[in-house]
């Protein structure tokens, strides 16, 4: 259960990678991991600085807790760039659509507008869903060190079944 002032996370330690297939079946890619819950508190204020131990190697990860209030801002701020990603994108999409389904005079070259309405819509494409994702996932948790390899290890959120949170 997250309720504003204390937040679970998963501390996790990669065991192994597997990718199988490719050729005749799908490719596939197995990650396992092992990992420990915690509950943390978060700050009234600023930021505070707490060490995780890791369930494999015990290993102490550094990882720092944000306070309810930028955590809340944080979140509100890449919904809002999520927003706008998709409202940028359907105006270059529209508008990339209208100049290039015309047909031109003789002459003349599509405008400046167009191949940078092109690349405003790859840029929405691609980065819309990455900020909804990052909405969804930040926590106000971060890891900031981990013992080498710092790839195999990771924080993540606990996810809460939907009617349980309160
Ligand atoms: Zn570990």
């Amino acid at each position: 259960m997250n309720t504003a002032l204390s937040v679970e996370v998963a501390v996790r330690h990669l065991l192994g990678e597997r990718t199988e297939g490719g050729v005749v079946t799908p490719r596939r890619r197995t990650v396992t991991w092992a990992s420990r819950q915690y509950r943390l508190t978060r700050p009234d204020t600023g930021r505070e600085t707490v060490e995780l131990d890791c369930p494999v190697c015990s290993a102490a990860l550094l990882a720092e807790v944000r306070d309810p209030g930028t955590t809340r801002r944080v979140r509100l701020v890449l919904g809002a760039l999520a927003v706008l990603a998709v409202v940028v994108l359907v105006a270059a999409l529209a508008y990339a659509v209208h100049e290039g389904g015309r047909t031109l005079p003789e002459g003349e070259s599509l405008p400046v507008l167009f191949p940078v309405s092109l690349v405003a819509v790859f840029l929405g494409f691609v980065s819309a869903p990455a900020l909804w994702a990052g909405r969804r996932n930040y926590t106000g948790v971060s890891l900031l060190e981990a013992p080498k390899p710092r790839r195999g290890h990771r924080i993540v959120p606990v996810r809460v079944p939907r009617g349980r949170r309160r």
